[in-house]
């Protein structure tokens, strides 16, 4: 079969690899659509992988089931969501599989074939469409969503999302269709575009002026009560607690190091709460899908769609920051005998 290898210094090529065989508990799934994430870009640009790939994001129809699976599997539609739990302990129990201490991962979903295990089954009925049932099942919108759950109750008439790509932009989309005022700030033009398109109220550049001078303004010199870190930069970060209302609350979705901070000056004097937010969690499944279905346009955050053999063009795009999530395509429809 086909498979994406990581080269390194920006470059991917195609491979003709074995296809994969489930293991005990785990199932082999024909990609119909694999996507590019933000967090597979350091291995892209830097050193590469020696073997396989990064690809966690997928989406296809189970064709094989290894030792202890129901074979009812086969032939189903299904996503993959990639931060797996032991299925075990009380933190999985409850459907936080990202608070498992056993948690593990997957990968190699850039493939025409790829293989998981069963507690990475999203099932997807047939009116959930492979947009939208691969980016609700990975963390392409799953990480909106998760981050849409942190701040659901306050009240925040808007919402200030730094970054605007693909994460930030599922914000945009999330945060807008929740009925919040949007602003956004962001360097790049086409994604200043991107955002104004998926529901943005206002944009602004923050190579042409100071953001945090501009939020104050867009909201009666007080600032938004919510600031969405989406870009992992030191400086959005600390934009963020300065642009913040007294009161008003920043979420973190952006990765980073150690970042500099004054307790007094960023949070104890002007009551500020700062929350972290990482993936999705199995317990926040049943209600993505009643959010898809009553209406959240989750496909507007998947801008292109290009064939393996296009998969250094895919890269190139995502990488220069002129998509929203890309995805590359494998199989059109279900493989023979499926
Ligand atoms: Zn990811
Ligand atoms: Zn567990």
């Amino acid at each position: 079969m086909l498979s994406l290898r990581m080269c390194g210094d920006s470059r991917v090529e195609l491979t003709e690899v074995p296809e994969p065989i489930p293991a005990a508990g785990e199932v082999v799934i024909a990609t119909a659509l694999s996507v590019i994430c933000g967090s597979e870009l350091h291995g892209f640009r830097g050193p590469g992988q020696g073997r396989g790939n990064s690809g966690h994001e997928g989406a296809g129809w189970v064709t094989a089931v290894g030792e202890g699976v129901d074979p009812s599997w086969i032939g189903r539609r299904v996503g993959a969501c990639a931060v797996l739990g032991c299925g075990n302990c009380p933190e999985c129990a409850a459907g936080h599989q990202t608070w498992c201490f056993q948690r593990g991962g997957a990968g190699n979903s850039h493939a025409e074939y790829f293989k998981i295990s069963v507690n990475g089954l999203r099932a997807l009925d047939d009116d959930i469409g492979w947009e939208a049932g691969v980016l609700l099942s990975g963390d392409g919108f799953g990480v909106p969503w998760h981050t849409a759950t942190k701040i659901a109750q306050l009240d925040a008439p808007t919402v200030a999302i730094w970054g605007a790509g693909p994460i930030g932009l599922g914000s945009v989309i999330m945060q807008a269709w929740r009925g919040r005022r949007v602003l956004v700030v962001e360097p790049s033009v086409w994604r200043r575009a991107a955002a104004l398109e998926r529901g943005a109220a206002a944009v602004f550049d923050p190579t042409a002026g100071d953001p945090v001078a501009w939020l104050k303004v867009e909201c009666d010199d007080r600032g938004p009560e919510v600031c969405i870190e989406a870009a992992g930069r030191p400086e959005t970060l600390i934009g963020c607690l300065e642009a913040v209302r007294s009161g008003g609350c920043v979420v973190l979705n952006g990765e980073q190091g150690s970042v500099p901070l004054s307790p007094s000056d960023h949070f104890i004097r002007r009551d500020i709460t700062v929350i972290g937010s990482w993936f999705y969690q199995d317990c926040e499944w049943p209600d993505m899908l009643a959010a898809y279905r009553a209406g959240l346009p989750v496909e507007r955050l998947l801008t292109h769609q290009l064939p393996p053999q296009r998969a250094q063009e895919a890269w190139d795009l995502f990488a220069g920051g002129q998509t929203g999530k890309t995805a590359l395509v494998w199989h059109q429809s279900a493989p023979p005998g499926v």
